[in-house]
Formats: C-alpha cells, structure tokens, sequence
C-alpha cells in the first residue's frame, strides 16, 4: 500500500460526480463506521438508505460467504434455486396483487423496466411525476427526476413525461388524459426533502389512472423494506400500485432492484426486456437473508416505534433555526432556515454522519437496527450544534 491518501487517490482517478466528505471510512458494524484512523461514528447515512439490517449484518454476511462457494453468477435464462426461493419470500411481503417481480442491480434501472412496462403495457408514451421527485440518472429514469443539477447538459434528450407539484389535485386532473401511460410517484419524497404525501393527493392518482387507463408506478426505492415503519409506504397509505420498484435496502448493502408487477398488468413479450446481472444466485441469498432478517427482528415495527421518538425528540429541540421536522418511520427530516452543509460537518466531527436532502434539509436514514441510545445521542448532539449556532 502507497503512502497517498484514499482520498487524493480517489479525486485524481474519479471524474468529481460526487460531493466527497473528508474522512475514509473502513469498516462498519450495525449503526456504527470507522474511518481509518479508528475514529467510531454513528451512523444515519446508512449508505444513503441501503444499510437496513446493518453494516456487516452476520446473517447476511454468512448467506454470501455460502453461496459465494456453491454459484454466483447464473442468467435468468436457466432457474435458480435461491433465486426462486426469494421470488417466493418477496411476493409474501409485498403488497397484496404484487407477486410477478423482474429482477435487476439498481434503483435507477428498476424505474427504467418500470417506465417501459408502462409504455409497453398500455401502449401509451407519456410519464407523470412529481416536482422535487428523485427517480434515478439514467436517460429514461432522469425524465421524471426533477432536479435540474442532475439533468445538466442532456435537457434537450430528456422527453416524454409531464410534472406536477406534490400534491396538486388540480394539476394531476390536467396532466393525466388518454396520452399517459403511468404515473410515477414517491409516498415519501427521499431526495426531494423528506416529504410524506398528502393521503388525499395519493387517492387520487390511484383514483385518475384506474378511470383513464394509466398504470400507478410507486417509486419504493428509498422508502421499502421497512425504512417507514410498514414493509412499504404503501401499506400506510392504502393504495395498491401496478408497478413497484425497489432497491436500496432489499439485498444487505449488495447492488439489487426491482419491479414487482401487480395483477393489472400482463406478462411481457419475450426478449422486451431484460439484465444479464440480475437475479443472479449472490444477490438473491444476500437478498433473501436480508428479508428473513427484517421479518425476524420486525424491523417494520422497530423504525415506526423509533422514527415516531425520534420526530418527538427532534421536535423537542424546538430552535430557531428549525423551520420543520417531517419523516415517516427512520425516514426523517430537519428542514433548517440555514444550509446544512456546516451542520452536517459539525455533527461529523462530534461523530455523527447525516445527509442532506438539498440545500436546506438534514436527513437521518439510519440502519433500523440503531439503538435508541444512539439516537439519543444524535438529538443530543444535533441539539448542541443548533444551540452554537443560533443568533
Ligand atoms: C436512490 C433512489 C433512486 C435511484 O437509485 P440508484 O440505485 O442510485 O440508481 C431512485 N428513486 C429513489 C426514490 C431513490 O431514493
């Protein structure tokens, strides 16, 4: 090993996509990093919502290791036996119509296969989605992500879908007409702000695709698997999607996504879609471990009893510099009246990593196994860096 940083290593071989923190972190366990100093963090990144049952969760560690020495990789094209085996335990805890799943390596790629099932399905082009809505960054997906950052240099390729502010009843009356394949939706907005949607708003895209023919499209990526204190967001709300794509937190931290596929919508064409990588034996055992976990430890219930302590809690700071604090589940967020980038660096050195979610929001996606006296410590801590900075 050279004596260079990771960090130097890292800014000189990558092209600057991402906005880099200043620590290397080397080593995880449940809630809690360590960077390479053997500096002890707790942890509400989560890898951005994917670390749900933990870093280095021993169930999922030894399910690898297994099928590690028995197959990794096997094409969709011959059956597998885990494969099959999650199949099975999936279309258990999805929610109820959805059990026909097309299995791929990420979040963007799920929303992808959805916006083509959609199109493909009712034959029918154009997408709606949501203002401040995060769907992906690949060219289909980054359609209905909204974001401008995120669509820079490529605006004048991206076409073919409508948006609508969260939440407006009247603008989805007017978007969604006989041209609309799908409409495409987060419950809670992740990226966005952490922004649950109005129950009113929900019924009636479920209301306005059923009476004019498009399909509903639940962007789960960020909020299933328990992250909102219910398998999925969904089940809060009571609605019942054609399309459901999920990701993030399905296989233990390993690549995977999802479409499951609801009972309105046929089968597909042969050869209309597909993934070389997908559903392949690794993932599948990472990804059934995980989902034995979560249902093992209800981890469901575990982030609706925290995430609603932990809202009282941030509630409780009651400063100045607090506008609001949302969340549904470990889903939440602190919207500040001051950016959050020196707050998350101030929590970062007390030993706390947080995201933000824009310019003005702290976000907490821990792992749903944290305990609760870890979040403690981050209402603590947060408190203290609020107190320092209030005028
Ligand atoms: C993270 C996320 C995506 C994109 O997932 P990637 O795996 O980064 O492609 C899409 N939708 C939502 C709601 C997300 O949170």
């Amino acid at each position: 090993m050279s004596d260079e940083s990771s960090i130097a290593v890292e800014s000189r071989h990558e092209p600057g996509l991402y906005v880099k923190r200043d620590i290397t972190l080397v080593e995880g366990r449940g809630a809690r990093v360590w960077d390479e100093s053997g500096r002890e963090y707790i942890d509400c990144v989560g890898g951005h919502g994917v670390a749900s049952v933990g870093h280095c969760n021993p169930r999922v560690r030894d399910a690898l290791a297994e099928q590690a020495g028995k197959l990794i990789t096997c094409p969709e094209s011959f059956a597998n036996d885990v494969r099959a085996d999650y199949l099975r335990a999936l279309a258990r805890v999805t929610p109820a119509g959805i059990d026909r799943f097309f299995l791929c390596n990420s979040g963007t790629e799920a929303v992808e296969a959805a916006m083509k099932f959609a199109r493909i399905h009712t034959g029918r082009s154009r997408i709606v989605a949501a203002r401040r809505g995060f769907h992906g960054r690949t060219m289909g997906a980054l359609a209905a992500t909204w974001g401008k950052n995120h669509r820079r240099g490529v605006e004048h390729l991206i076409t073919g879908t409508d948006h609508v502010s969260f939440g407006d009843i009247e603008g989805l009356r007017s978007a969604v007409d006989e041209s609309t394949a799908a409409v495409l939706v987060e419950l809670v907005q992740g990226e966005g702000g952490v922004h649950p949607a109005d129950p009113a708003f929900v019924a009636e895209i479920e209301g306005l695709c059923r009476s004019r023919g498009a399909l509903l499209i639940l962007d789960e990526i960020q909020t299933g698997f328990g992250r909102t204190g219910a398998w999925f967001a969904a089940d809060h709300y009571g609605v019942s999607p054609d399309l459901l794509c999920l990701a993030k937190a399905m296989a233990g931290g390993l690549p995977m996504g999802a479409v499951g596929i609801g009972e309105r919508v046929d089968d597909f064409p042969p050869l209309s879609h597909g993934s070389t990588f997908g559903g392949g034996p690794l993932v599948c055992a990472a990804a059934r471990a995980t989902l034995e976990f979560i249902e093992a430890e209800d981890l469901p219930g575990r982030a609706a009893r925290l995430g609603a302590r932990l809202l009282e809690d941030l509630r409780g700071l009651d400063s100045p510099i607090v506008r609001e604090v949302r969340g549904m589940g470990l889903m939440v967020g602190v919207d500040l009246r001051v950016r959050v980038s020196p707050i998350l660096r101030s929590l970062q050195e007390r030993g706390i990593l947080a995201l933000p979610a824009g310019a003005t929001v702290l976000r907490f996606l821990p792992p749903l196994v944290i305990g609760e006296a870890d979040l403690t410590e981050v209402v603590e801590t947060l408190g203290e860096v609020l107190g320092e900075m209030a005028p």
